[in-house]
C-alpha cells in the first residue's frame, strides 16, 4: 500500500495529529494489505464521487479507498550525522512515497519548543538540512561508485554521472533533489537512489485551538506559505489539538462540533485528500449491487493491472473491462441509460484507466 510519512521536529504536534489519523482511523478488517503497526494510520479517502455511487446504486455496503500515515518521530539537527536514532529516521523516510512535514504555527508558553521560539521557517530548515545531507551522501556514493566504471567510456554511465552532478549541485545550494529539472527518462537514472528530497511535500501547519477558523491571520502561516510557493508545495492549515477532539466523534456530534467550529470539514479531510493527490494517485470505482467501492492505482496504469488491484486472479485472467466515466453515469443516473447513450466502452488490455473511470471487468478463472 501506499505511504505518506509523518515528520517534523519534536514538539509540533505530530503524535497529536497522528492519533486524529488512527482514531478516525479505518476499519482494517476492509483492508486486508494494510500494515498492522502502531506507527501506521490507515485512513480512508473521502470521496464526493463514491457519495454519488452509493446514491445511484444502493448497494449494501460502501468502501472508499484507503492508504497509510506512517509516524515517523523523532528526527532532530544532525539526523543525518546519527544524532538521536538519526538514521532508523531517514531509513523510514525513505520507505515513504511523501511526506507530511508538520510545522508549528502554536504558541504555548507551557510547551518548550526544540529551539526556544515558534519559528516555522528554521523548522523547515532544519528537517530539510537532514534530509538534504542524507541526500548527498547518497549521491556521492553513486556518483565515486559510476566514476569507477566510467573507465571503459560507457555513454550511459557518462549521462549518469551528468544527472548526478546536477542533483548533487542543487543539494549543495540547499535546494531539494525534486526541484532539479529531470525528463523522466533522468528521473529513472536516479530513481533507485531512493533520495529522500526526491519525495513530493506538503506541510501541515499546526495552528492554535482558537485560529482554526481563520488561519490565514496566523502570521506563522504566512511564512510558511510564502516558503512552499517558492517550492510549488501545498501547505494544509490545521489544528491537530482540534482533529484530536473530533476524531474522538461521529456522526450528528461530529457535525455539531464542526458547527460550532465554524468548519465545513475537519482539517484531517483536507489534509488526507492532500495527502492522496500528492501520492500521484488516480480512483476507479466498481459499482455493483452488493459493494460500491474506490481502488487505487497510479497514473499510467492499465486494465488488467488496475484489475489486479483487487485481486490477482482478476489481472491473470483479464478477458475485458465495461467502462463508463463517473461524470457520464451521474448524468445518465443509471447503467442501462449510460448504455444507451453510447457511454458504457468496451475496453481491452492496453486500456490505460482514467481517474473517475466505473469500471467492471469481465475475466477468466
Ligand atoms: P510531537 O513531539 O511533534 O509529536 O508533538 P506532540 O503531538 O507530542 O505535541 C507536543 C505538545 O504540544 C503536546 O503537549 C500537545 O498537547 C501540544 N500541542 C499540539 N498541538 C497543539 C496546538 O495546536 N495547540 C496547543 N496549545 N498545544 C498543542
Amino acid at each position: 500500500a501506499l505511504k505518506a510519512g509523518v515528520v517534523g521536529l519534536p514538539n509540533v504536534g505530530k503524535s497529536t495529529l497522528f492519533n486524529a489519523i488512527t482514531q478516525a482511523g479505518a476499519e482494517s478488517a476492509n483492508y486486508p494489505f494494510c500494515t498492522i503497526d502502531p506507527n501506521v494510520g490507515v485512513v480512508e479517502v473521502p470521496d464526493y464521487r463514491l457519495d454519488k455511487l452509493t446514491e445511484l446504486v444502493q448497494p449494501n455496503k460502501t468502501v472508499p479507498t484507503a492508504f497509510e500515515f506512517v509516524d515517523i518521530a523523532g528526527l532532530v539537527a544532525g539526523a543525518s550525522k546519527g544524532e538521536g536514532l538519526g538514521n532508523k529516521f531517514l531509513a523510514h523516510i525513505r520507505e515513504v512515497d511523501a511526506i507530511v512535514h508538520v510545522v508549528r504555527c502554536f504558541e504555548d508558553e507551557n510547551i518548550t519548543h526544540v529551539n526556544g521560539k515558534v519559528d516555522p521557517l528554521g523548522d523547515i530548515q532544519t528537517i530539510n538540512l537532514e534530509l538534504i545531507l542524507a541526500d548527498i551522501e547518497s549521491v556521492e556514493k553513486k556518483i565515486d561508485r559510476s566514476r569507477k566504471n566510467l573507465k571503459g567510456g560507457d555513454k550511459k554511465i557518462a549521462l549518469e554521472v551528468e544527472v548526478l552532478e546536477r542533483v548533487k549541485e542543487a543539494l549543495y545550494n540547499d535546494q531539494p533533489a525534486r526541484s532539479v529539472e529531470l525528463s523522466d527518462d533522468e528521473k529513472l537514472i536516479i530513481r533507485d537512489l531512493h533520495l529522500l528530497t526526491m519525495k513530493p511535500v506538503l506541510y501541515a501547519a499546526n495552528v492554535a485551538e482558537s485560529e482554526v477558523v481563520d488561519t490565514d491571520n496566523n502570521k506563522f502561516v504566512q511564512v510558511v506559505r510564502e516558503f512552499a510557493a517558492a517550492e510549488g508545495a501545498q501547505v494544509v492549515p490545521i489544528s491537530a489539538k482540534v482533529e484530536e477532539e473530533i476524531a474522538e466523534l461521529e456522526g450528528e456530534d461530529k457535525a455539531m462540533f464542526l458547527e460550532e467550529l465554524g468548519l465545513q470539514e475537519s482539517g484531517l479531510n483536507r489534509l488526507i485528500n492532500a495527502a492522496y493527490k500528492l501520492l500521484g494517485l488516480y480512483t476507479y470505482f466498481t459499482a455493483g449491487v452488493q459493494e460500491v467501492r474506490a481502488w487505487t492505482i497510479r497514473k499510467g496504469m492499465k486494465a488488467p493491472q488496475a484489475a489486479g488491484v483487487i485481486h490477482t486472479d482478476f489481472e491473470r485472467g483479464f478477458i475485458r473491462a465495461e467502462v463508463v466515466s463517473f461524470e457520464d453515469l451521474a448524468a445518465a443516473g443509471t447503467m442501462n441509460v449510460a448504455k444507451e447513450r453510447g457511454q458504457l466502452r468496451l475496453e481491452g488490455k492496453e486500456y490505460v484507466v482514467q481517474d473517475g473511470d466505473v469500471m467492471h471487468f469481465r475475466f477468466n478463472v
